[in-house]
């Protein structure tokens, strides 16, 4: 199955969406690899898509990408003697620990190290901020508040805190007995980590993750912003997670962040996925609004690796057209004349390496002499992704022997990945990638394409070779 698109889609599987035969409609409107919110997918869940996925893929014969999603530590307060309660701004309000309903004056908040971590003065965002606090007294037991707007709280409500850093880590309880049970299942490309504060929190998921995985940290915390060029640095994938970060941050300085957030992703070179709300009115409707289908096309023009849906795919009424929208805004975007120039406006400067040197190359070659393709040869996934960061017009085949390798590769912009044993010598090399690109479709004989390699051929990170190359007659090389 080929795309007519560089950006890639990514679907978040839930209620709506958990049969194979919906999976496999998702993924045929155009969604390239799948999230798993472990917030809401017991293990038992989470096993039974992963299956389901597998078989889709194994159908369709394709790399799909399986995204597991952490929670976090997202915290909450606890219960209402009566479900809920009005509040008045200007009034005051505890969190406090004692494990006791609530009422109007006061509710049980479960996290210990929260109530000794936040000091007078801080914000505390109640249900994604429709109800404000500022914390006035604080004695390590019980944060007395004033309710500065909204009215309504009710049971296990969540809590944002923007001005506190908490004294938590990335992972709780919860997320290392997911992380195992996502880590056995041995078929989950990538895991999500919500609420990042610090590096450090990457340094200890590694640890457990063993390569086994790739790591995307969400941004979702001013903590995180404010040492992000650390965290990309440790991370092998971004999210800009929009939802939380604007309740965290105010909402007019999403825009920007997701801008920069974006480039400094293209220049590291490591995949960036744009998420939340991106269709939310399709949840119940069949169309988007204007706005958001304006929002989708910006992150296309920005160059994202990749869109996210969320309840829109997982929960919502419309799931296929969801996906199918996004893929025709992107499709759409893409063949704009301004396209190109505004994907190059932010193209990185490539580092000094073989690997960088050969792929802008190849890309000028391709553009140049209007090649069809840009192949390259990737076993661990590192010259696929700088080929991509050079975000090349003509589409980007990635031959990789590694199974786990295509799909982590499905995230990333404008890769094509196809699973390939290495080439046993040169000739050998340039037969396979005429015959793959006229297979996959993307070239007919009498075509021409570029080959990017390393030789000594199976060596990782030996990129240094750039071969050109007729389709011929028979699909193998003319030349
Ligand atoms: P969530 O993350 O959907 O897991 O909350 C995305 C976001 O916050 O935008
Ligand atoms: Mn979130």
């Amino acid at each position: 199955m080929k795309r007519n698109r560089k950006v890639k889609i990514l679907a978040t599987l839930g209620p709506a969406s958990a049969e194979e035969e919906m999976i496999q409609k998702l993924h045929e409107a155009g969604a390239d690899l799948f999230r798993i919110n472990m917030s809401h997918a017991s293990h038992d869940v989470m096993r039974t898509m992963i299956q389901r996925i597998r078989a889709v893929e194994a159908r369709c014969g394709r790399p799909i990408g399986i995204l597991a999603d952490l929670q976090g530590p997202k915290l909450r307060v606890g219960k209402f003697a009566e479900g809920k309660v009005d509040l008045v701004p200007g009034q005051t309000f505890t969190l406090d620990n004692k494990d006791e309903p609530g009422d109007d004056k006061r509710v049980f908040l479960p996290h210990p190290e929260i109530l000794e971590a936040v000091r007078p003065g801080h914000r505390l965002l109640i249900d994604d901020g429709k109800l404000s606090l500022r914390a006035e007294k604080c004695d390590g037991k019980s944060i007395v508040c004033t309710v500065v707007s909204g009215t309504r709280i009710s049971d296990r409500k969540g809590v944002s805190l923007p001005d506190t850093l908490l004294p938590v880590g990335a992972l709780t309880p919860k997320d290392h007995a997911d992380l195992d049970a996502v880590l056995e299942t041995g078929e989950v490309d990538w895991v999500a980590l919500s609420f990042i504060q610090r590096p450090e929190d990457l340094a200890d998921v590694r640890k457990v993750a063993r390569g086994r995985v790739g790591l995307m940290s969400k941004i979702e915390k001013p903590q995180a912003i404010e040492r992000i060029d650390e965290i990309i640095e440790l991370s092998d994938a971004l999210m800009v997670a929009r939802g939380d970060l604007g309740v965290e941050m105010p909402l007019e300085t999403v825009p920007g962040l997701q801008k920069q957030l974006i480039r400094a992703c293209r220049k590291a070179g490591k995949p960036v996925v744009v998420a939340t709300q991106m269709l939310e009115s399709m949840i119940t409707a069949p169309v988007p609004t204007r706005a958001e289908v304006s929002d989708v096309a910006t992150a296309v023009f920005e160059g994202a690796d990749a869109i996210m849906l969320s309840a829109e795919s997982a929960s919502g009424a419309y799931p296929v057209e969801a996906v199918s929208t996004m893929a025709s805004i992107a499709t759409t975007v893409e063949r704009e004349p301004h396209y190109p120039g505004i994907i190059y406006a932010q193209r990185p400067q490539p580092e000094a390496t073989g690997a960088d040197a050969i792929s802008l190359a190849a890309r000028q070659i391709a553009e140049t002499l209007k090649l069809t393709s840009i192949v390259c040869y990737t076993a661990t996934g590192t010259t696929g992704l700088r080929a991509a960061r050079e975000r090349p017009q003509v589409p980007i085949i990635a031959l990789s022997p590694s199974t786990p390798t295509a799909r982590r590769l499905s995230v990333v912009w404008g890769l094509h990945c196809v699973i390939e044993q290495d080439a046993n010598d040169l000739e050998d090399m340039v037969n396979r990638a005429c015959r793959i690109v006229a297979a996959e479709g993307f070239g007919k004989p009498g075509d021409r394409i570029i080959i990017s390699a390393g030789v000594p051929l199976g060596t990782p990170g030996s990129t240094n070779l750039l071969r050109i190359a007729y389709i011929g007659s028979d699909g193998l090389s003319g030349i």
